[in-house]
């Protein structure tokens, strides 16, 4: 048997692709046995389809956990209180799940984006990412990945757009954009 190894993997880049490529590798771990969690840090009034994917799959092998509602203003003095709020408490949730080793797979979805917004402190993540439990897989998705976190990751993916629909005007599509 290989060693197991926790593996901090970050997907980032302007193309599309990071959080279903996250769902995607959800989906093989569940697979395996392994029991996953997805924070969501900026989601929360949309419904994906991925909410009832893992709902079929049963809560003790996949678990969604929408835990924001959307941004509007974000950045600087424009940051509404309540999003930083929310923001910080599913930091704080998802910090205390990888460290209560109850998940093998733990993403935080869309954290790089609240990083970059500068909602949630960079030095604080990368630190805690750093001392955790050595099994625990984290998965962080969203732009602009910030550079320590890079520097700490085991693995980096940057999607690049090619070609999106979005630019023909083409909007979002059921069961692959939600
Ligand atoms: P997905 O969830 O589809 O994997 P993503 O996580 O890579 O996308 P996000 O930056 O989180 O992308 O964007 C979320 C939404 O924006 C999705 O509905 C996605 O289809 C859309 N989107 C992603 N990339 C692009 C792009 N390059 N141009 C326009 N819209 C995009
Ligand atoms: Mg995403």
């Amino acid at each position: 048997m290989p060693e197991e190894k926790g593996l901090l993997i970050v997907y980032t880049g302007p193309g599309k692709g990071k959080t279903t490529c996250a769902l995607g590798t959800a989906f093989r771990a569940v697979g395996q046995g392994l029991r996953v969690l997805m924070v969501q840090f900026i989601k929360g009034s949309w419904h994906y389809g991925e909410l009832d994917a893992a709902k079929m799959l049963g809560d003790d092998k996949m678990e969604i956990r929408p835990m924001g509602r959307g941004f509007v203003k974000v950045g600087g003095a424009e940051t509404d209180p309540e999003d930083l709020r929310l923001c910080q408490e599913a930091w704080e949730f998802g910090r205390a799940q990888i460290d209560g080793r109850k998940y093998d797979l733990v993403v935080l979805d869309e954290i790089n984006y609240v990083i970059s917004y500068g909602m949630l402190d960079p030095e604080k993540v990368v630190k805690a990412l750093a001392e955790r439990p050595e099994r625990v897989h984290v998965i962080c998705t969203g732009r602009n990945a910030h550079p320590k976190l890079v520097e700490l990751a085991d693995l980096v993916t940057e999607m690049r757009e090619v070609k999106h629909p979005y630019t023909k005007g083409i909007l979002a599509q059921r069961g692959i954009d939600y």
